[in-house]
């Protein structure tokens, strides 16, 4: 089995669970011994390297923050979102092809976690309220009548643009009309211009 494909196995793994949890590694194999923890199973299982595993783990899961992606990213794939088509890992890939960023006025993920994190420079929200106090993308559903999980009708949305636009507001109305002053407001928040550009307009929406 080549490199490629064990950490196809891994990433898949680890989104599953199954590297977390011994029950549902066990599950998957039956016949695997243990001498160890999941890892040295799943090692032996696939003849992964150690080196390659460690690679694997940098890849990830290593992260200076308390979560590592791979976790966050598998924290959202939760509920209806589970109906995903292709499952957990094409949830994973479309999320980060999604390149961490509002698909409406661009603002990046860093630039939120910036505003709204908990040290003096915190600029968001404006009162001490939990709800969005993270700054944390939102997936946000653009056909709200067939309201599907999918990756035609799903955004990633900044929690200021879901909110102000929310179902009041069409998506081409915000992206022409909202979507700069929604910037210009980032940016004096932020004191700096945004790191990315204004998204391009979206894609059409799915057809119901
Ligand atoms: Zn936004």
């Amino acid at each position: 089995m080549s490199n490629d494909s064990n950490e196809v196995l891994y990433k898949k793994y680890k989104l599953e669970g199954r590297l977390d949890s011994k029950k549902l590694f066990k599950e998957k194999h039956p016949d695997t011994e243990y001498k160890g923890t999941i890892a040295d199973a799943f090692k032996k299982q696939f003849n992964v390297s150690d080196n390659d595993y460690e690679r694997y783990v940098k890849k990830y899961c290593n992260s200076d923050e308390k979560h590592s992606e791979i976790q966050k990213i598998k924290s959202k794939f939760t509920g209806e979102r589970k109906g995903w088509p292709d499952g957990v890992v094409a949830f994973y890939d479309w999320y980060k092809g999604k390149g961490q960023a509002c698909g409406y006025c661009g603002i990046s993920q860093d630039e939120l976690y910036k505003l709204f994190s908990k040290d003096n420079n915190k600029k968001l929200p404006l009162n001490n309220a939990v709800k969005r106090s993270f700054g944390t993308l939102e997936i946000e559903r653009r056909d709200s009548e067939t309201n599907e999980y999918n990756p035609e009708n799903c955004i990633l949305a900044c929690p200021l643009c879901n909110n102000a636009k929310s179902n009041l507001i069409d998506e081409e109305n915000w992206m022409s009309l909202f979507a700069e002053p929604m910037r210009e407001y980032y940016k004096k928040l932020l004191g700096k211009d945004l790191k990315n550009e204004k998204p391009e307009k979206l894609a059409a929406k799915p057809l119901n």
